[in-house]
């Protein structure tokens, strides 16, 4: 069985006793893959440093909508040379967060960023990985609007492969509207730990009506630990226990799970089946 994980933060401090090891583990249940996205300039260059080093390890760079302090042109410029790397596959995480960032000035600012860094996500030709995870964000209000028309106005702007297959709403939280409005300008959905917890039957039967074409499976290691390792540290081995929640909610065994977001993952970030 081979699995996919479209999320995961290996750079992140918490893995650095153990990193390694980590990956090992990973490796050795299954992942074929590990996605690591940046969260701005430095961590561009971490992801790209554990790419190198590990084979199963692929990198998004990119400046987070809750990590844009040190966003400016200089900085930009650096992480645009990092995208030419073969195995930066994607600009991300890139997106809104108003659930902590709560100045309209700053709000304003992060939909810019997020802009300049559509626009250059079109330019090399690569998919997006899209930030709105946030109870209050992703559930209702402005942050779920003013995401969903930029990227309506976005994908009107692209052609060929990117309009196809323009990226991901990774960790998704939202309605099944919003899940809708996604699908609808082609986005695949990113499924992570909280669809194993207790109180998620919404989830649940939001992921139910979800094209199975268009499911990813991500950690976000080392947030969201599913059930029942939910007290532990996340790290990619457990995607395991999302992608059989997701086999049991879609009446399917996690084998076929395994298999149809690989090759999801695969079409979507193009590095082979
Ligand atoms: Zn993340």
């Amino acid at each position: 069985m081979h699995l996919t994980d479209t999320h995961c933060h290996l750079d992140y401090h918490k893995f650095n006793a153990d990193r390694a090891e980590v990956i090992q583990r990973a490796n050795d249940a299954g992942l074929i893959r590990l996605l690591v996205p940046a969260l701005q300039h430095k961590s561009s260059k971490e992801a790209v440093l554990l790419a190198e080093k590990y084979s199963s390890v692929y990198a998004a760079v990119g400046f987070h909508p809750t990590d844009l302090e040190e966003f400016n042109q200089k900085n930009f410029e650096e992480v645009k040379a990092l995208a030419n790397h073969p195995k930066v596959v994607a600009v991300g995480e890139i997106g809104i967060d108003y659930y902590w960032v709560k100045e309209k000035d700053k709000r304003e600012f992060q939909r810019e960023v997020l802009k300049q860094q559509l626009n250059f996500a079109k330019e090399i030709n690569k998919p997006v990985i899209l930030h709105m995870r946030e109870e209050n964000d992703a559930w209702f209000g402005e942050a779920s609007v003013d995401l969903l028309n930029i990227l309506e106005e976005w994908q009107k702007s692209l052609t060929g492969s990117l309009k196809e297959k323009p990226g991901v709403l990774h960790s998704f939280n939202g309605t099944l509207e919003t899940a809708q409005k996604g699908l609808d300008l082609n986005f695949y959905i990113g499924v992570s730990g909280p669809v194993t917890y207790k109180n998620a039957d919404k989830k649940r039967e939001i992921i139910r009506q979800l094209p199975l074409d268009k499911i990813l499976v991500e950690t976000d290691s080392p947030f969201l630990s599913p059930v029942p390792v939910r007290e532990k540290r996340n790290e990619p081995s457990y995607i395991l226990h999302i992608a059989d929640r997701i086999a049991e909610i879609h009446s399917k065994t996690t084998a076929e799970i395994a298999q149809i977001t690989t090759s999801n993952a695969a079409l979507l970030f193009g590095w082979g089946d």
